[in-house]
């Protein structure tokens, strides 16, 4: 693949407006890969390494890893030939010094950022999609009591195994990473609008109402055919 048809993009907004879900759909109508911080470092709690042992620490109060762990899986990830035609940024970066470490890293490589989609949703919605999400310990797969229910209550329709809440979005804890995006991440909305990348739509919308917007807003500016 030439450099003149990769695609890169971030996916910036609060927990639980929607990112992961757009990602799934945008990476399959692109063929772009999916770097998700979150599900790297769930998967690293999984396999008991060092690095999930120790994100396990501030994940499960809904803090922030630190910044070097984080840049470190993604510039590894970005790095690997499946990345070679573009990226779908997802829940990175998060902060202001991840934000610099990927320009740093993208400079070297001779990659830029096209688009940051900036996916905001409004607190009620957001806190309703996050505490009633179940996840299925096999295969990954969100669920959502209501608003994605699974053929039988509680269980996978795909793997037929008991789904599970994640840790972190039990409500005391959604609240905690609700104050820490605030503090931390929401920052990062006016660095990529300087830049004039920064594109915002609305994630109260249905997903696929929202892929629909997305997708004639890549195609409107010539991002993608
Ligand atoms: P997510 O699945 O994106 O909601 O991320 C779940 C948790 O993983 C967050 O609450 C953080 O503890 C951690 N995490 C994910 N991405 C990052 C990041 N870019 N920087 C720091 N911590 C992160």
């Amino acid at each position: 693949m030439t450099e003149e048809k990769q695609f890169n993009l971030i996916l910036l907004g609060p927990p639980g407006a929607g990112k992961g879900t757009q990602a799934g759909l945008l990476v399959n109508a692109y063929d772009l890969l999916h770097v998700s911080t979150g599900d790297m470092l769930r998967s690293a709690i999984k396999e008991g390494s060092a690095t999930g042992l120790k994100a396990q620490e501030y994940m499960s109060k809904g803090e922030l890893v630190p910044d070097s762990i984080v840049t470190q899986l993604v510039v590894d990830r970005m790095g690997k030939p499946d990345a070679s035609g573009g990226v779908i940024l997802d829940g990175f970066p998060r902060t202001k010094p991840q934000a610099e470490a990927l320009d740093n890293s993208l400079k070297e490589n001779g990659r830029t950022i096209d688009v940051v989609l900036y996916v905001n949703a409004s607190l009620d919605v957001i806190i309703q999609r996050l505490t009633g999400r179940r996840v299925c310990p096999e295969c990954g797969m969100n669920y959502h009591i209501t608003n994605i229910p699974p053929r039988k209550e509680g269980v996978c329709d795909t793997c037929n195994v008991d789904l599970f809440q994640r840790e972190d979005d039990e409500p005391e804890t959604v609240k905690n990473r609700l104050v820490v995006y605030e503090k931390s991440t929401k920052d990062l909305i006016g660095y990529y609008r300087e830049k004039g990348l920064l594109e915002e739509v609305n994630g109260d919308i249905s997903a696929e109402e929202l892929f629909e917007e997305v997708d004639s807003l890549f195609r409107g500016e010539g991002l993608v055919k």
